[in-house]
């Protein structure tokens, strides 16, 4: 069965600025959802100016893993509705967090903080994104490295709780470094940061890219997970002989 995916995203810079809109005539979410129903995916998309910001319960409880992406406007995203974006991964949706969503209100809850500050610097240098993990489903079929010609520059420290696993670190031409991929588990849920994808740069249209979120909504896909006990257990697995 298809994997139910929607895609995210706050949905401004497209339409304030004709550079930016000129790069993703379909925003930001048109260009992910495009390229994610190419691979296979059922895609539906969902922006901030949406009633209850195309997240209602209904969308997500028919949602496997839910991209976001959002940089101007973390501040105006309901927390209600981010309440009820945690409850669902804590239930199972996967996630996944691009570029600037790091500074989104439902990255910082799942980081259990209140400040996600990392060093940044808009001037367009050259990034090499490394993979640091071969073994990873999420690098399946890519080279060790993605060239990105122009990027902005992200910058450690970047205050993360310590990934359970990291599958990219990025070096920036400034000479930054920064852990760019990310992989937590929290409650039933997977979830992935991935750097990559300032808005004034065609980021998404690189198939290295596209090939990294594709392989990652594979990886924060539900499994079958085996229903699990906790609390008091009065009665032995192994009653005593
Ligand atoms: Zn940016």
């Amino acid at each position: 069965m298809a994997i139910k995916v929607t895609v995210w995203n706050e949905y401004l810079h497209e339409i304030e600025s004709p550079e930016i809109g000129a790069i993703y005539p379909k925003g930001i979410h048109g260009c992910i959802a495009d390229f994610l129903t190419a691979n296979g995916m059922e895609t539906k998309t969902a922006t901030l100016a949406e009633p209850e910001h195309g997240l209602t319960e209904e969308v997500l409880n028919n949602t496997d893993v839910l991209i976001w992406w959002g940089h101007m406007a973390h501040h105006m995203v309901d927390d209600e509705i981010v309440e009820r974006v945690h409850k669902r991964v804590m239930d199972g949706m996967g996630l996944i967090v691009l570029h600037s969503g790091h500074a989104s209100k439902i990255f910082h809850k799942i980081c259990g903080t209140t400040s996600l500050d990392l060093k940044w610097r808009e001037n367009g240098e050259t990034e090499i994104v490394w993979v640091v993990n071969p073994t990873h489903p999420i690098v399946d079929g890519l080279d060790e490295k993605i060239i990105i010609p122009e990027e902005e520059t992200y910058g450690e420290h970047f205050n993360i709780p310590a990934p359970d696993d990291l599958v990219f670190i990025s070096w920036f031409e400034g000479g930054e470094v920064f852990r760019s991929g990310c992989c937590f588990n929290r409650g039933k849920g997977k979830i992935f940061y991935f750097k990559p994808g300032h808005e004034s740069f065609p980021i998404y249209h690189m198939p290295e890219i596209q090939k990294v979120i594709t392989n990652a909504v594979k990886w924060a896909a539900p499994v079958n997970m085996p229903q699990l006990t906790t609390g008091h257990v009065p009665t032995p697995l192994m009653p005593k002989k």
